[in-house]
Order: structure tokens, then C-alpha cells, then sequence
């Protein structure tokens, strides 16, 4: 049994910065999963990329301008408080002693975080924590042979298991990255409709991304 009515939804990311992509496809998570709420998940160091550009506190800000218009999004600050790497199988432990057993999670990430989930420190480790859902995303296919996929894939019907399943989820295609969009403003280009105007604003008042 699972307690279906707390499930948990949860987008981890570096957000270096949370741009329109990351902000539709939490929602549909949140609507294709029947879950009140969604988590954004900012890391402090990402353990297999380069480092952020902009500070762990201007990234939190940048995030929590973007979704305080919309009450289906929070963002959990619990990696940066913690500091260091950022493992997502601690991050997950720590999720699961404070929700106990039957509490439904599901960690989300794009189909290119997915890819490279074999290289994540324990990331067997991470079903036994919670279920993994991955998101379409323009520019990156699903590999059959993942290992990942062999035995866990299921189709979403409701919630059935506190962790353990893998769910593929067809979201709207945005070509949108933070990596372009600090491009673009290293090129003293536009970043409008790429992210919240309200987060636009802040990278130009903090000179972010120059
Ligand atoms: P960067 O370009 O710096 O690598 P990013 O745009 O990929 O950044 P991240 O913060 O690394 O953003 O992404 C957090 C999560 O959101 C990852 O799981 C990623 O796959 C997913 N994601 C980011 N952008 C999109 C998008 N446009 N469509 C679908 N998923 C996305």
C-alpha cells in the first residue's frame, strides 16, 4: 500500500538559470501525476558537470521568482543548505526518513540527465528511494538498452508505489537551455520568452551571465 494522497513530485536541477523549459515541464508533471505540488530542486555543486556560474543564493532567487504566481510550484532548498556535492541519492534518503515508506516520490529529469544516469553515484540505489520519471526533451532519445529501463517501466495509472517504478512522460517540446541563455547574454543578446520576465530582470540588475 501506498499513501497516494502525499505523493511527492520533485524536478532536481542546477537552474544556473530556471528557464520556461524547466517551469512547463514541472507542471505537467504535476498534472500527468494527479500531484498538488512539485518541487524544484536546485543543487549546490552538480557532482558530473561544470560548476554553476551564478551563487547557490541567486540561483534560489531566481527560482523562487519564478514560481510565486503559481501554487502547484515550491522550491526545496535542502541541497544547499546542505551544501558540498550534491548526491541525489542522499538528497532522496534524507526525502524518504522524513516521509517514511509509503509516501509516493517521484524524481523527474529530462531524457539527457537520464542518459547519463548511469554515471550518478549509487543510482541503483535511487529506485529502492523513489520512482524515477523521465521527460522528453528536443534533441535527445531514449536509449532501449538503458539499464535503467530493464523491468521497471510502467504506464501511469495512478499512484501505486512509494518508489521503484520508471515512467516516460511526452512533455511539450521546448528547445530552451540555461546553457543558450547564458550564451546569449555572454553575447549581449535578447533571453526574453525564454524564462519569467521577473527572472530576466534579475540577472539584468545582478549583471548575471556577462
Ligand atoms: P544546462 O544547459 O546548464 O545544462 P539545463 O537547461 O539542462 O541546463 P538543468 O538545470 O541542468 O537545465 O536541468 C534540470 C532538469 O530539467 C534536468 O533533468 C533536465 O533534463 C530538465 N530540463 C531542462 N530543460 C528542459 C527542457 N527544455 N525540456 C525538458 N527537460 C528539461
Amino acid at each position: 500500500m501506498c499513501a497516494a494522497d502525499k505523493a511527492l513530485g520533485l524536478l532536481g536541477g542546477t537552474f544556473d538559470p530556471v528557464h520556461f523549459g524547466h517551469l512547463r515541464v514541472a507542471i505537467e508533471l504535476a498534472e500527468s501525476l494527479a500531484l498538488d505540488q512539485v518541487s524544484l530542486l536546485p543543487c549546490f555543486q552538480p557532482p558530473h558537470r561544470q560548476q554553476p556560474q551564478a551563487g547557490a543564493a541567486e540561483r534560489k532567487q531566481m527560482l523562487q521568482l519564478a514560481v510565486a504566481e503559481q501554487s502547484r510550484l515550491t522550491v526545496d532548498d535542502r541541497e544547499l543548505r546542505r551544501g558540498g556535492y550534491s548526491y541525489t541519492v542522499d538528497t532522496l534518503q534524507g526525502l524518504r526518513d522524513e516521509q517514511g515508506d509509503k509516501v509516493p516520490i517521484y524524481f523527474a529529469m529530462g531524457l539527457d540527465a537520464f542518459n547519463g544516469l548511469p554515471d550518478w553515484n549509487n543510482w541503483q540505489c535511487l529506485f529502492e528511494l523513489a520512482n524515477i520519471v523521465v521527460m522528453s526533451r528536443p534533441g535527445y532519445r531514449a536509449d532501449p538498452a538503458h539499464p535503467a529501463l530493464a523491468g521497471r517501466e510502467r504506464h501511469f495509472t495512478g499512484h501505486e508505489t512509494a518508489a521503484g517504478a520508471l515512467y516516460q512522460l511526452s512533455v511539450t517540446p521546448l528547445n530552451i537551455s540555461a546553457t543558450a541563455i547564458r550564451r546569449y547574454r555572454a553575447q549581449n543578446r535578447c533571453i526574453s520568452y525564454l524564462l519569467p520576465h521577473s527572472v530576466e530582470r534579475f540577472i539584468h540588475q545582478h549583471r548575471l551571465y556577462q
